[in-house]
């Protein structure tokens, strides 16, 4: 076995291997349900699959264009334009990416500096302060207030200094299921107004949003999509999270600057499956039944755990829902996370994970973009605690 004997100082010295990979890797030792990791269990569109055998076979099978194939980025635009009311221009404002997590860091290596700040909300996706660190910034993360997970502006205005490079925002939330309102908008833009300040929005829930409630995009506001990267995620709008295919819209000084990095690190994204879905995202339809769909699951969810001990404020928006604990164990939220997997076989991820310091306020946080059968066999379980 070759081993390395010279010196190495870890660039991410905290980073260990992400929750996701291993409480997806308990449940299956443990022949758990899993709920935890965010993936659906039921599968991508037929048609899909087929659009992207057709492309394989018309010999789409070489390198794409560097910032992705035109006629997706112009589709991605006309989605843009149709739902949020801003026109991005496909040549210079939207690059394709191998999924959101590439186009995080991507957005934060072409603009974040050695000792910059970044500005993220906890508990946070687990890339976003990986991805500053590895890039030389400092993140700074504000703890959203319970029991709703909301932000308190009044916090992020004591922090914004000269070193304010950034601020990362994600609506809808993941892991809390929390939605930003047009208040936040708001303070959002009073707080960032005649600064220098990049707004980093992850916006891979754009289409799970619930009760009637609008996304509150950045490309909604005009001064704030001047100011932001705006990321999304087709493995999450297209039940196929394992193709790691999604895009960044931006204007177009601030993706110069990001397709310098893309075209460094990717070059380009798998040629057959934008072709397929620049094809499949022409049709609103193929996104437009995703709230009142993944709806109907929170609420089987839901329904289903009437009885229960679990606490709970419905989700918002993201396909996950937190359970509260508080009632049933004192102990650690991780602990009890691996042990419900190995004795009471239902997996779940501790929010905890999602905090530098793993802040621990007794919530577990469970995925129900499951089938039906999936979420009952689940709950049920849960009802025994
Ligand atoms: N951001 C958030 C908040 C997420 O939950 C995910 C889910 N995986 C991602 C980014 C990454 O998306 P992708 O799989 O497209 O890289
Ligand atoms: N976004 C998914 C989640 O939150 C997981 C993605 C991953 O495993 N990296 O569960």
């Amino acid at each position: 076995m070759p081993t390395y004997k010279a010196r190495l100082d870890s660039k991410l010295p905290h980073a260990g291997t992400s929750i996701f990979a291993v409480m997806s890797k308990l449940a299956l030792e443990n022949g758990a349900i899993n709920l935890s990791q965010g993936y659906p269990d039921f599968p991508t569109s037929p048609r899909l699959i087929e659009l992207v055998h057709k492309a394989m076979i018309t010999g789409h099978n070489q390198y794409a264009p560097m910032p992705g194939i035109f006629s997706l980025r112009e589709a991605i635009a006309e989605k843009l334009d149709r739902l949020y009311g801003t026109q991005y221009d496909p040549d210079t404002e939207i690059t394709v990416t191998a999924g959101a997590t590439q186009a995080i860091f991507t957005a934060i290596a072409a603009t974040v500096r050695k000792d910059d700040e970044v500005i993220l909300f906890a508990p946070a996706y687990d890339s976003y302060a990986p991805s500053i660190e590895a890039n030389g910034g400092i993140p700074v993360e504000i703890e959203m207030e319970l029991p709703s997970f909301t932000i308190d502006w009044q916090k992020v205005k004591q922090s914004i200094n000269e070193r304010t490079r950034m601020i990362l925002i994600n609506t809808p939330h993941n892991p809390t299921g929390s939605v930003l309102s047009d208040q936040d908008m708001q303070q959002l833009r009073d707080l960032t107004a005649n600064s220098s300040i990049i707004i980093l929005s992850d916006e891979v829930y754009e289409h799970m949003i619930y009760d009637g409630q609008k996304h509150n995009s950045v490309a909604r506001y005009p001064d704030l999509a001047d100011r932001s990267f705006l990321v999304a995620s087709f493995g999450k709008t297209f039940h196929n999270t394992g193709w790691k295919m999604g895009y960044c819209a931006a204007p177009h000084e601030l993706m110069k600057e990001f397709r310098k990095i893309h075209q460094f690190n990717v070059f380009s994204v798998n040629h057959p499956m934008q072709k397929a879905i620049s094809i499949y995202l022409k049709d609103p339809e193929n996104y437009e039944y995703l709230p009142g769909f993944f709806e109907a699951k929170r609420n089987v969810f839901l329904e289903a755990l009437e009885g229960s001990r679990f606490s709970f404020i419905p989700s918002k928006g993201t396909y996950f829902q937190l359970l509260g604990y508080q009632e049933i164990s004192d102990e650690g939220d991780m602990e009890l996370a691996s042990r419900m997997t190995r004795e009471h076989k239902v997996a779940s991820i501790p929010v905890s994970a999602f905090y530098q310091n793993k802040t621990d306020n007794k919530f577990l946080r469970f995925c129900f973009a499951k089938s039906e059968e999936t979420l009952l066999r689940g709950a049920e379980i849960l009802r025994t605690l």
